[in-house]
């Protein structure tokens, strides 16, 4: 998944030790399952428009995508994986595609081309999907399953950033979450404060490269195929389940703050931190109230 991910369980006993290592063989089990990049892999088979059957965890991961991409008209779009290997984020070697090149592969994209039938996926072309923007979320989610199964009476998953934390640490106090500053890795925007739950950020200084001048970030426009540029530089996302803390995060740096907390209403239990372009940081209600927020 192109990160770091660490995870600390209490209390420290034998079992307990056994349930981190099974937690990261959990993620890695998911990694493998929603991998795009390798030939053998069911994704790669089905942009190459062959008939495969998808395994609990695609199916899982890849009905949270469509579900968050009905919600925000697109935003968020699983099938936008021509256009991000076009780009190259998903390796090491980013570039500027030609206009040409990205008008080709837009033509790929469109989350209501496709459907779920059981376990089977439908369309009339060969699908590109790119899991990117919901499998670290996932994999968190089944972690901390994993640890609490095995008697973990408290815990953190944390994969780059994209987390999700249960129960007491010793000593009871809450899980202290730093939302970074954009342009500066050692200045935080502000500190959350949660027992149980999960956050994730989608930024433009996660991954981006530079050319002519020009920053190019990882999140894209399925509408364009460019960089998102909605006035955002930061979306950061309380939720009680990472995979939508991850997938909410995506669709709204795409939305950009105005129909992207509009996004957000309704839903119990969900806050959001975002830092516009501008500076100024935006929080919503529960932010301060139901979730600790200390501004830096
Ligand atoms: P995140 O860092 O969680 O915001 O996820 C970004 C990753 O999701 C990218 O690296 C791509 O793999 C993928 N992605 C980029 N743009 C979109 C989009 N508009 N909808 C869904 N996935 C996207
Ligand atoms: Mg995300």
């Amino acid at each position: 998944m192109g990160t770091l991910v660490e995870i600390a369980a209490y209390p420290d006993t034998n079992r307990v030790r056994t349930a981190v290592a099974e937690a990261y063989e959990r993620m890695e089990a998911i990694e493998a399952a929603t991998d795009h990049r390798e030939e053998d892999s069911v994704l790669a088979a089905l942009r190459r428009g062959e008939r495969v059957t998808l395994s609990g965890d695609l199916r899982a991961a890849f009905a949270s995508a469509m579900m968050i991409a009905r919600e925000s008209s697109g935003a968020f779009d699983p099938t936008m994986g021509k256009v991000v290997s076009l780009w190259g984020f998903d390796m090491d070697t980013p570039r500027l595609p030609l206009e040409q090149e990205l008008r080709n592969s837009l033509k790929t994209v469109g989350f209501e081309k496709v459907t779920l039938a059981g376990s089977i996926i439908k369309a009339d072309s060969p699908v590109w999907l790119d899991l990117g923007g919901v499998a670290k979320g996932y994999a968190v989610d089944e972690a901390v399953k994993v640890l609490k199964e095995q008697g973990a009476s408290a815990g953190i998953v944390n994969a780059g950033g994209d987390l999700k934390a249960f129960g007491k640490k010793p000593g009871g106090k809450r899980w202290r979450i730093g939302v970074q500053a954009p342009d500066d890795h050692q200045e935080l925007a502000g500190v959350l404060e949660i027992t149980n739950g999960a956050v994730a950020t989608s930024g433009d200084y996660e991954r981006y490269f530079e050319t002519g001048g020009k920053r190019y970030h990882h999140i894209l426009d399925p509408g364009t195929g460019y960089p998102a540029r909605s006035g955002l530089r930061s979306v950061t996302i309380v939720a009680f389940d990472c995979l939508l803390a991850d997938a909410l995060s995506t669709a709204i740096f795409v939305m950009g703050p105005e129909k992207g907390l509009e996004l957000l209403k309704g839903r119990d239990g969900v806050h959001a931190v975002l830092v516009l372009e501008t500076g100024e940081v935006l929080t919503t209600g529960g932010v301060g109230s139901e979730v600790g927020f200390e501004r830096r």
